[in-house]
This record gives C-alpha cells, sequence and structure tokens, in this order.
C-alpha cells in the first residue's frame, strides 16, 4: 500500500492506493497555517489515522510546494513560507519512523498524469501547473527528472519570450526579476492584464465565464493570454521537446487552450511540424496524491516491513536498517561494502560508524576501527548519485578529525584507498605523512601519520 500526501497552502490531502492504483482511502484537514510544528504532526496524525484504519503499514511520499535544496537539504521556493528553511524531509521521517520521499507538487503532477493519466504511456512529459503560481515537472519514461539543481521544469521564472507592446511594461515578479511567465499565465497574472488592458478588475474564473458568455473585452484577455502561453511553451519545446504536455491547476479547466494554443506554438517552434500534443489532465486535483504516493513503486516496502532503506536515506534513525536493503544497479556495490561493514561491527567492540552529510541529507559512510595507537579507517563509501562532488575528501576528513580526538592515537591507517601521486599529495593537503604498506591479508593498505607537529598527544 502506498500513501500520498499533498501538501498544500491550505489542506493537507491524504490518499491511500493500492498496487493496481486505486484509491482505497481518502482524507483531508486544513493546512495549519504558518505554524511549522502543526503541519508536521497534522501529516503524522493522518498517516497514523489511515494506518490504523486499513491496519496496514505503507510507503509514505509527499507532494510539496518548493524543493528540497541540494546544498543544505532544506526547503526553499515554497509558498507556504513557514517550510522554507526547514528539514521537512528530516522532520517527516522522525514523526513516521520511516524513510519519506517527497518531491515538488508540479513534479508530482506531472508523474500522476504521466504513469496512468492523460498521458499514459507518453515518453517525456512536461506537467505544467497554471494556477496561483506557474510551475512544471518533467517526466521521463515513467521517472520524474529533478535534475541537477532539483528545478528541472521551472519555466515559471523564465522570462516570457519575445515579448510585443501588449506585454510590457514587463511586470515586477516576486521573485525578484521582471516579465517572468508566471506574471502573465498565473491566474492573478491573467487578471492583471485584464485590468491593464481593459481597466476592469475581475477575477481569472470571471474572465473565463464572461468570454464563453461572448464577451469580446474578455476574449481578446484570453486571447493574448493563449498567445502567450504558446510563446512560453514553444520555448519549452525547443529544449525538452516532449511528446506530450499536460495543463494542471485552475486555469486548466479552460478548454479552448487546448484548441488554440498548439495552432498558435508552430511559428516560435524550430521544427516543421509540431507533434507535441497539449492535453486536459485526467485526474484534476487528485494528482497531488496520486504523484505523492507513486514516489514509490508498486509493492516497494517501507523500512521496517522488509527493507527499502537507501544509502541517501540513511540517518541514525534508521542505520540499523540498512541490512534490509533492496539491491538495485549501482547500489550493489554499496549493499555489499554496508553489509561488510554491519557483518564486522556486529558484537564487537572499538567500531565506530559515522555518516557523511552534504548539508541535511546523508551522502555517505565511514566505519572506523580502534586499533592499538591508532585507528583504522574500515570503510569510506559515497552514495553513487553524489561522488564526484567532494564528499570522499569530506569523509576522509571527517575520519581524521575523528582519530585526532582518539586518545593514544597517533596514525590512521587505511586501506582499499588509492595510493597513487595524486592521493598522496591529498593526504599530504590534510597533514599526514603517507608510507605505503601490505596489510596481513595482502591487500594495499595506506598509513597515515599525523605530522609530529600536529599530533594531538
Ligand atoms: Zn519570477
Amino acid at each position: 500500500m502506498r500513501i500520498g500526501i499533498d501538501l498544500g497552502g491550505t489542506k493537507i490531502e491524504l490518499a491511500a492506493i493500492d498496487d493496481a492504483g486505486k484509491f482505497v482511502l481518502r482524507r483531508r484537514r486544513a493546512t495549519p497555517a504558518g505554524d511549522y510544528g502543526a503541519t508536521v504532526e497534522s501529516v503524522g496524525a493522518l498517516v497514523d489515522e489511515a494506518e490504523r484504519e486499513l491496519a496496514i503499514r505503507a510507503t509514505v511520499g509527499v507532494a510539496m510546494p518548493g524543493a528540497l535544496s541540494l546544498v543544505d537539504g532544506l526547503v526553499r521556493n515554497a509558498n507556504s513560507t513557514c517550510l522554507n528553511g526547514r528539514a521537512l524531509r528530516q522532520d517527516l521521517e522522525r514523526r513516521l519512523g520511516r524513510p519519506v520521499r517527497l518531491a515538488n507538487d508540479a513534479n508530482c503532477f506531472a508523474l500522476s498524469e504521466a504513469l496512468d493519466g492523460a498521458a499514459r504511456g507518453v515518453e517525456v512529459v512536461f506537467g505544467v501547473i497554471l494556477g496561483t503560481g506557474v510551475g512544471g515537472g518533467l517526466v521521463v519514461l515513467r521517472r520524474v527528472c529533478p535534475g541537477a539543481n532539483a528545478i528541472a521544469g521551472e519555466w515559471g521564472h523564465n522570462a516570457l519570450p519575445s515579448p510585443q507592446p501588449a506585454d510590457l511594461p514587463l511586470p515586477a515578479c516576486y521573485c525578484g526579476r521582471r516579465g517572468c511567465v508566471e506574471t502573465y499565465l498565473s491566474g492573478p497574472g491573467l487578471a492583471a492584464d485584464h485590468a491593464k488592458l481593459a481597466g476592469d478588475r475581475l477575477p481569472a474564473e470571471e474572465i473565463v465565464a464572461r468570454a464563453q458568455a461572448g464577451d469580446d473585452v474578455c476574449n481578446a484577455t484570453l486571447a493574448r493570454y493563449e498567445e502567450r502561453l504558446a510563446r512560453a511553451l514553444a520555448a519549452v519545446i525547443n529544449i525538452v521537446d516532449p511528446h506530450a504536455i499536460v495543463l494542471g491547476g485552475g486555469l486548466s479547466n479552460v478548454a479552448r487552450l487546448y484548441e488554440n494554443v498548439p495552432k498558435l506554438w508552430g511559428r516560435h517552434v524550430f521544427s516543421d511540424a509540431v507533434r507535441t500534443v497539449l492535453l486536459p489532465p485526467a485526474h484534476g486535483d487528485s494528482s497531488g496524491v496520486r504523484g505523492a504516493a507513486f514516489l514509490w513503486d508498486p509493492g516497494e516496502q517501507p523500512a521496517g516491513a522488509g527493507g527499502g532503506v537507501t544509502l541517501r536515506e540513511i540517518d541514525e534513525n534508521n542505520i540499523d536498517l540498512v541490512g534490509e536493503l533492496r539491491v538495485t544497479g549501482e547500489q550493489r556495490f554499496h549493499v555489499a561494502s554496508l553489509a561488510k561493514s554491519f557483518w564486522q561491527v556486529n558484537g564487537r567492540e572499538g567500531f565506530h560508524s559515522h555518516a557523511i552529510y552534504a548539508g541535511g541529507v546523508p551522502v555517505g559512510y565511514i566505519l572506523l576501527r580502534d586499533r592499538p595507537g591508532e585507528v583504522y579507517l574500515n570503510r569510506l563509501l559515497v552514495d553513487f548519485r553524489h561522488q564526484g562532488r567532494g564528499y570522499g575528501r569530506a569523509g576522509l576528513t571527517l575520519a581524521i578529525d575523528k582519530a585526532r580526538a582518539t586518545p593514544g592515537c597517533n596514525r590512521m591507517s587505511l586501506s582499499y584507498v588509492p595510493a597513487n601521486a595524486s592521493a598522496a599529495r591529498l593526504y599530504e593537503s590534510l597533514g599526514f605523512r603517507h608510507t605505503g604498506a601490505v596489510d596481513e591479508d595482502g591487500e594495499r593498505e595506506m598509513v597515515l601519520e599525523f605530522e609530529p607537529r600536529r599530533n594531538p598527544t
């Protein structure tokens, strides 16, 4: 069973979805606006209630506004501002006692529509939110692409391409830029454009309703909206070239967009024919909970019920569960190494394990062992998704700091480590003389001796 949570600014919605994708239970409650602690507790209470009622333990995915920073793991860019700067993932995991997956709500929308919605079976899907804000998410081959900066699909704060006289002056955006796509294509953006050119302050829904009733002025406002949407989406098509674009959010209910916008975007797309289709959503408001639940695959087990902790999800709360890791692809090496580490540690004194953090996110692991006069670096692992970014060095530095703080220790030894000249320079830069040696197993081993002036003893 998979539980999806849609953590919105006004409501928190929960759905329990079975392996066939059917809703088994749905609940919602008002978001304790502006109260972070109460928000985490509300999510926890909703999950508790659902699991008690269904007598299950489920995986939990959360659709959230904004994203988790890759720098420090904290929430950023959320319009529910009480979440910003908070360790939401860790706090939810602590409250729920299991790993929790979080994704931006637009990514969850795109995933929901790509897996079994309007764009079912489509290879590259761009999901668009046209609501109080403008966002987007990219799904390729049924997987969310978060991107190198966790902002894939965030086209709302690109500048509107090829501004026309009616687009000027460029509206100021809350993000600090001018002329952002969101300032034209969000609901408030549509209303502001109407007020500027028609001199009439109406909410977006009213403009749409009046246009449908034959009001020429409102029709002209919607025509400007369509033309801008075509320009903005053409820029996306030129870069991502999706097979389908699915609209979501309040303005996705405007039926004429699906007919008119594809007629307009061809002029701006660098292709003789545009095969990309523009689709209305199949699941509407349910996309948040559905996409959140689908962050876990059917049958994937939560930790504590048979496995499911990946190295990236390890922290001090769940490190005991690592022995139940699900082995996939590139993780095999890590799993074997971790398994060996835990086998070595089992029931023995003098071993110490520590997580290597990228901000708040654990990305690696070191295992140290006390030996007479030295500390042995038994294992240094970095999650493959974070390799090549300096976390190996961070792990080594962490190990050295722990060794230096160990009474009576005057050197550290390592095995399975590079012993070439470049690695030697690294070790020297960290304050060591190094000697190559071979240990009793015949494995190449490196001994790092503390320089006398930095010897803590
Ligand atoms: Zn902006």
